[in-house]
Parts: C-alpha cells; sequence; structure tokens
C-alpha cells in the first residue's frame, strides 16, 4: 500500500480508522462489517476508504441469499411448494429450487423484490392462479384483509368492537372500531348498526 494522502490538504499526515457498521436486508437479518475510514490528522477531513464498497456489497449479497432462502423456507412452511409457485408465477421450473440450493447462483434483484412482495403477501399466489382476474383479486384481497381484521382483534381482547355499514343510493360507509372505553355512537336512526363481537 503507498502513501496514504488526504485528498483535501495533499498532506501525509492521513490515519485508517476502522469502524463496524450494521447491514441489514428484509427477511435476511442483520450483519456487521468493519469499513475503514481515512482520517487526515493535519486538517481533520475524513473519508470513506474505497475499499469499503466492495466490502459492503459483498456482504449485502451474503444477506441477499440468506433472504431468499428464508423466505423461500417460510412460503413452504406455509404449504406452497416450490413446484405450485413458479406454476403460479410462470417461472421455468427448478427456478426456485436453483435460487434456494445453489449457492453459486445468485438470484436477481427482480427475483429477490418478487420474493419478498410474496412473502409479505403470500395471498398474491392465489391471484397469480387466478390468472389475474380482476374480481377474482379483489374478492382475495377483501377476504385477506378481514382475515388480518380477525388477528388484530385477537390480538386485542380488551377492545370493545363496533361496527357499522350504511349503504344508500350515493352513498357507502362501513366501519369497524376498536377501542378500550367505548364511546356510545351517535348514529342518526336510519343507519344500520350491528355489533360484530359479543
Ligand atoms: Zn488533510
Amino acid at each position: 500500500m503507498g502513501k496514504v494522502i488526504c485528498s483535501y490538504c495533499g498532506k501525509e499526515t492521513v490515519s485508517i480508522e476502522e469502524h463496524e457498521i450494521e447491514l441489514s436486508e428484509p427477511y435476511g437479518g442483520f450483519s456487521t462489517v468493519k469499513i475503514k475510514e481515512k482520517v487526515c490528522n493535519h486538517c481533520g477531513f475524513a473519508e470513506d476508504d474505497d475499499s469499503n464498497d466492495i466490502v459492503i456489497q459483498k456482504e449485502l449479497s451474503v444477506l441477499k441469499r440468506i433472504s431468499m432462502v428464508k423466505v423461500l423456507d417460510a412460503l413452504n412452511s406455509m404449504g406452497h411448494t416450490t413446484a405450485s409457485m413458479e406454476r403460479a408465477l410462470g417461472l421455468p421450473a427448478r427456478t426456485l429450487a436453483r435460487w434456494k440450493n445453489e449457492r453459486s447462483m445468485s438470484p436477481s434483484a427482480s427475483g429477490i423484490a418478487l420474493m419478498r412482495i410474496i412473502r409479505t403477501y403470500p395471498w398474491i399466489l392465489a391471484v397469480a392462479d387466478m390468472q389475474f382476474d380482476h374480481e377474482a383479486a379483489r374478492n382475495i384481497l377483501l377476504q385477506n384483509a378481514a382475515n388480518e381484521l380477525v388477528k388484530i382483534r385477537s390480538e386485542h381482547p380488551e377492545w370493545e368492537m363496533t361496527s357499522s355499514a350504511y349503504v344508500s343510493d350515493n352513498y357507502l360507509e362501513v366501519f369497524i372500531k376498536g377501542s378500550i372505553n367505548p364511546v356510545p355512537e351517535a348514529i342518526s336512526g336510519e343507519n344500520y348498526v350491528f355489533t360484530l363481537w359479543n
């Protein structure tokens, strides 16, 4: 390694300081890497060492692989086989298996993005199975939104739940409300009010 020169003042009074930074990838967890900073003892100028980019990119690609394996494991454990996912998504056979198992093969950025979206909303697979039919997609979305509401409800057993729906020729209102101390609702007599949870 040649003499390190401060790129601000040009003096050779530069020392290398190492410090750790934390990296993360969605569904891939965290990792730390040591990066180098060049600090000039003369003028105080500090800059990243050129080697940092490679160190960071290398570790991020490791985390991306871990992320892909975890995403596919999670989807498999939900009952989505690799073959059924490939079929629904129109991917060539064994694409997902290769992303998961072949250490030498890095999944593409778009492949990783696709699988993270599916891991976040696994019911997208059911939409894909229906050839992205608009009506089916809407129904699946609403069913899953309802499931999420039921889950939120069970996470908060102390909540009193109230809900209401009102439809007229030019008006649609639907609401579900959970609160610890329910405030009596002032709703006009025309509204149809029902309580879901009692
Ligand atoms: Zn300097």
